[in-house]
C-alpha cells in the first residue's frame, strides 16, 4: 500500500509498504478516504522525537471499514467511522474512568500509559496517512458515522483529534457560559479551542498568534485576534478585561513556542498565561510538552525541565489542568454537532491534497506558510 513515511528530520516520503492488515481478533481494517497532517506530526517531522525511519505517520484518520476481526461484534464492514488519535483497549482502569489517552493496556513500553498512532514513543501502531489501516480494539475505538459521512469527510475527521482537543482545552480551563477566554496559539488545535469556547457561550474569546490568516479564521467565529508580533498580549488581554485577566486559558502551542522572531522559548506561553489569565483562574494545556533533552545549551531548558514561574501561578491561585485529549469522551456529542448542521469544524481546512503530494503539504504547514492552516490528505483518491 502507499503510506507517508517518516524518513528524517523534514523528510518524508509516499512509498510502498506492506499493507496494513488484521492481526488480532478484535482488530478491525479501515481503508483510509481521510486523514490529516497534524501539529503533532510536526514533532515528528521536525526530528525532535527518535522515531524510526520507516514508521508510517498519520492520527487523525476516517475511512470505510473493509475487514473486521472475528472477535469484533459491533462495527461492520461498509461501515464508516472516524478513529479517535488515541490506541485504547477500553477495559483497563484508566479506559473505565474515560481517561483512554492514558489507556493501560496499548503501550508496551514499561512506565509509559497510552498510545497513538503513527508517533514517537506512543506505541508501536503505524499511522493513517496510507491507503489501509489497523485499528486495534475495533469496537471500542472506531466511531461509526451517520449517512452524511462520505459527503462530510472533511468535517467528520475533525473528530479523530482537533475538534475534541480544542474543546478538551476548553474542558480543562473549566470554560463557562459568560467566561472571558483567552486562547495562545491560533494554529487547528488553538482555532478548535476557540471554537468550542464559543460553543460554550463564552462572553469573549481571544486569540493570540502572529499569523494574519490564522488570525483572520479566529476572527471569522467571533474571537478578538491579538498579533503578538505587534502588541504585548498581556498588555492587551489585561486592557480588554478592565485590568483583571481572562476568567480561562487555552494553551494551544506546545513548547516549541517561540517569540515572533522566531527564536524558541519553552516556557513562554505558559508564563503569559499565568499573567493572562485572573486570581483564581483556570488554564488548560493541550499543547505537547515533551520531556526535553538535559543536555540542551537552552538555559531555558534548566538541565531538562521547563522553567515555569510556579511562584506567580500559586500567589495568583490558578488551577492548571493539561495532557493528551482522551478523544472519545467528546467526539460522540461533537459528531452529533456536525450530523445536526449545528457544526462545520471544516472551516479550518486549506487544503484538501492526494496522498502523493504529502511532502509538499509537510513542508508548506511547517513552515506555516500564509494560507496554510490544515492540510487534509486524499489516499483514496
Ligand atoms: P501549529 O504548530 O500549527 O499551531 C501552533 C500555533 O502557535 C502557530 O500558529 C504558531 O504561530 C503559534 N505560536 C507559536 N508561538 C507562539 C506564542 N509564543 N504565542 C502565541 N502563539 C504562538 O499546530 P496545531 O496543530 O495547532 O497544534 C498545536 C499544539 O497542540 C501542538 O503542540 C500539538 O502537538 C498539540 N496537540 C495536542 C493534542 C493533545 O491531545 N493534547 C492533540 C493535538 C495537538
Ligand atoms: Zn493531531
Amino acid at each position: 500500500m502507499k503510506a507517508v513515511v517518516y524518513e528524517g528530520p523534514r523528510q518524508v516520503g509516499v512509498r510502498n509498504v506492506p499493507d496494513a492488515r488484521t492481526e488480532m481478533p478484535t482488530d478491525v481494517l479501515v481503508r483510509v478516504t481521510t486523514t490529516n497532517i497534524c501539529g503533532s506530526d510536526l514533532h515528528m517531522y521536525e526530528g525532535r522525537t527518535d522515531l524510526e525511519p520507516g514508521r508510517v505517520l498519520g492520527h487523525e484518520n476516517l475511512g470505510e471499514v473493509v475487514e473486521v476481526g472475528p472477535g469484533v461484534v459491533r462495527v461492520r464492514v461498509g461501515d464508516m467511522v472516524c478513529v479517535p488519535f488515541n490506541v485504547a483497549c477500553g477495559f483497563c482502569a484508566n479506559c473505565e474512568r474515560g481517561l483512554t489517552a492514558f489507556c493501560l493496556t496499548t503501550n508496551p513500553e514499561p512506565g509509559v500509559d497510552g498510545a497513538a498512532y503513527g508517533f514517537a514513543d506512543m506505541g508501536p501502531y503505524n499511522g493513517g496517512q496510507a491507503e489501509l489501516l489497523r485499528v486495534p480494539f475495533g469496537d471500542f475505538n472506531c466511531l461509526v458515522l451517520p449517512d452524511d459521512a462520505r459527503e462530510r469527510q472533511s468535517d467528520y475527521v475533525m473528530l479523530a483529534d482537533i475538534w475534541p482537543t480544542g474543546w478538551h482545552a476548553t474542558q480543562l480551563a473549566c470554560v463557562q457560559a459568560g467566561d472571558s477566554v483567552v486562547i495562545y496559539g491560533a494554529g487547528p488545535v488553538g482555532l478548535m479551542a476557540a471554537y468550542s469556547a464559543t460553543f460554550k457561550s463564552a462572553g469573549m474569546v481571544m486569540a493570540v498568534d502572529r499569523h494574519p490568516d490564522r488570525l483572520a479564521k479566529a476572527e471569522e467565529i467571533g474571537a478578538i485576534p491579538i498579533d503578538d508580533s505587534k502588541t504585548s498580549p498581556v498588555d492587551r488581554i489585561m486592557e480588554l478585561t478592565h485590568g483583571r485577566g481572562a476568567d480561562r486559558g487555552c494553551e494551544c502551542v506546545g513548547y516549541q513556542a517561540h517569540d515572533p522572531q522566531g527564536h524558541e522559548h519553552p516556557n513562554m506561553t505558559l508564563n503569559n498565561l499565568v499573567k493572562s489569565v485572573r486570581f483564581a483562574g483556570t488554564i488548560g494545556v493541550v499543547g505537547v510538552f515533551i520531556p526535553t533533552d538535559p543536555g540542551s545549551p537552552d538555559d531555558l531548558y534548566k538541565q531538562g525541565e521547563i522553567a515555569f514561574d510556579y511562584g506567580m501561578f500559586w500567589f495568583k491561585g490558578q488551577t492548571m489542568g493539561n495532557g493528551q485529549c482522551n478523544v472519545k469522551n467528546y467526539n460522540r456529542q461533537l459528531c452529533t454537532l456536525i450530523h445536526e448542521g449545528k457544526a462545520r469544524p471544516s472551516w479550518v481546512v486549506s487544503h484538501e491534497l492526494d496522498l502523493d503530494d504529502a511532502p509538499g503539504g509537510y513542508e508548506h504547514f511547517d513552515r506555516r506558510d500564509p494560507g496554510w492552516t490544515k492540510v487534509v490528505l486524499h489516499p483514496a483518491g
